[in-house]
């Protein structure tokens, strides 16, 4: 209807009602669906109109204080932690399968509150989440300790239990992914749940979580709930009966959970926080391979990414005709309604990203950046910004520096491998970086110096479940998925027995 495949609208038709009901809107705790104990309710929008969708039930301190008493509960009495591991397992297995049975309408409302490309939602993101919990129910019964040498008679060994109660917050711009990330390790070591969803996208972690209870999770075990992050996220993240925290975020919010763990009962916190990831295109690149790749590694999500490739070093040997490609791939990006087919980019999450994002265009303006495509809203209603490509960057612009988290490319120019090592790492985030080259000396030479949780070689936002994610510096503190979010669930007890009469040690 009007949106060719590859142009940028010239304006935003009326939107699509998805095929989905919202059934579930109220906050998930001890296996029943419940108001909030205030009776409050919070309006979850339409990115793409900023109407409403649902009133969802406002989760605060009290209903925090239900959940994790109702996961205290569950992890001291319940079955959970105790039931042979094997149960577990099935119970995950079941999930994933219901998750894959669901998979159209769980995309639909993750397009719905979030705005992203329904045929993303569908084919990639939802996808990885049965992809995911596959991937920890097997680890549910592959986690055991070790015996340890002692210098005298006894005998040592080690037990890998579950922490306990997990508090558990989450971001706006991956909801079911970031949900799954999260849960996923933490039931499969036995530990119990809180999680508190982000307030701009509160619908698809309810729906998925009624799936997990009909795949015969019990009660208490996940508690989901709703609300903001000062009232309830708080909440949580300071409560003395929650023994462990994961968060994802913003790197100013990360700050202040973890002050707030750390000034309640010190339970161990793990940050997925901000990045300003470089992409490197060196001077031996495929230029139009390079272009496309810079482009999907900002682009996607809307820009929405704390990975995204938002500075694009270009070599100066390359760069002009980099730059005219990165503009004509730009104004080629197809944008409009997510529940369209071949709909690349959809609305931004709300208004106040969509105004940060729009603040940050008029800063790169203003700073003296060469503004080549883009740079303005699409249509009058919802929150649309056409692709954005900057040239002429320089390190010290905001739109270098902050992260923008929006359909904004910033490109700049680099030298030699000295020059752009240096001044890729001079950040405080440490998230994730690109290199795109041919030359494997140049490939190992970057992998090694750029300080960076992630490097993708040759590709990019590559996410399988057993690749670790996480990030150096200001970006976070320790890893999820693959075999290194285990720890993050575990607790270490060494067991040591006296050895009477020992044949040996
Ligand atoms: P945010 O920090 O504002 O919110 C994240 C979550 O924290 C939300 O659930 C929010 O309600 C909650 N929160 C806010 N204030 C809180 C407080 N005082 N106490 C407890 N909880 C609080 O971030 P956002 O705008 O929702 O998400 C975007 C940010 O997340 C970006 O910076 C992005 O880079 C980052 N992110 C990081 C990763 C990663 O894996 N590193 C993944 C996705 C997003």
């Amino acid at each position: 209807r009007g949106i060719s495949k590859y142009s940028t609208a010239a304006a935003v038709e009326d939107p699509i009602i998805p095929a989905v009901n919202v059934n579930y809107t109220q906050l998930l705790i001890n296996g029943q669906f419940v108001d909030a104990a205030s009776g409050k309710t919070f309006p979850t929008l339409d990115p793409r109109t900023g109407d409403v969708i649902a009133n969802v039930s406002e989760g605060d301190a009290e209903d925090i204080n239900r959940a994790v008493a109702a996961a205290r509960k569950a992890f001291d009495e319940g079955p959970w932690p105790r039931m042979p591991a094997y149960e577990r397992q099935r119970i995950l297995l079941r999930f994933a399968d219901l998750i894959e049975k669901h998979n159209d309408e769980l995309a639909a409302l993750e397009t719905w509150d979030n705005g992203k490309p329904y045929e993303q939602a569908a084919t990639i993101e939802v996808p990885m989440v049965a992809r995911l919990m596959r991937y920890y129910a097997g680890w549910a019964d592959k986690i055991h300790g070790l015996t340890a040498p002692a210098d005298g008679p006894y005998h040592v060994q080690t037990l890998h239990e579950p922490i306990g109660v997990a508090g558990q917050i989450i971001p706006w711009n991956f909801p079911l992914l970031m949900f799954a990330w999260k849960i996923g390790p933490a039931l499969a070591c036995g530990n119990t749940v809180v999680m508190k969803t982000a307030e701009q996208t509160p619908l698809s972690a309810l729906f998925a979580s009624n799936l997990l209870h009909e795949a015969g999770l019990p009660a208490g075990v996940l508690n989901v709930v709703s609300g903001f992050g000062p009232t309830a996220g708080a909440a949580l993240a300071s409560h003395m009966e929650v023994d462990k925290l994961a968060f994802t975020g913003s790197t100013s919010t990360g700050k202040v959970v973890l002050g707030l763990a750390a000034r309640s009962n010190l339970k161990p916190v793990t940050l997925e926080l901000g990045g300003k990831s470089p992409f490197i295109v060196c001077e031996d690149a495929d230029v139009d391979t390079a272009v496309e790749l810079a482009h999907f590694a900002l682009f996607f999500n809307q820009g929405q990414c704390c990975c995204a490739g938002s500075r694009t070093f270009v070599h100066e040997r390359v760069y002009d005709e980099f730059v005219e490609k990165a503009k004509a791939r730009a104004l080629k990006r197809s944008v409009g309604d997510p529940f369209k087919g071949g709909i690349e980019q959809g609305p931004q999450i709300d208004t106040e990203q969509f105004e940060k994002i729009l603040g940050y265009i008029r800063s790169g303006v203003e700073s003296g950046a060469t503004l080549e495509t883009g740079g303005e809203r699409l249509g009058d209603k919802g929150f649309y910004i056409k692709p954005t490509v900057f040239s002429n960057v320089k390190d010290d612009m905001l739109i270098a520096k902050d992260e923008i988290f929006g359909p904004v490319q910033s490109i700049l120019k680099f030298k030699d491998l000295e020059d752009v090592v240096r001044r890729a790492n001079s950040t405080p985030y440490g998230l994730a970086a690109g290199v795109f080259t041919e030359n494997i000396d140049t490939a190992n030479t970057l992998t090694r110096a750029l300080r960076a949780g992630t490097v993708w070689v040759n590709c990019f936002d590559i996410f399988d479940a057993a690749i670790p994610f996480g990030g150096y510096k200001m970006s976070g503190q320790g890893r999820e998925k693959g075999i290194y979010s285990l720890s993050n669930y575990l607790q270490v007890k060494a067991v040591v027995t006296p050895l009477k009469n020992p044949a040996w040690l």
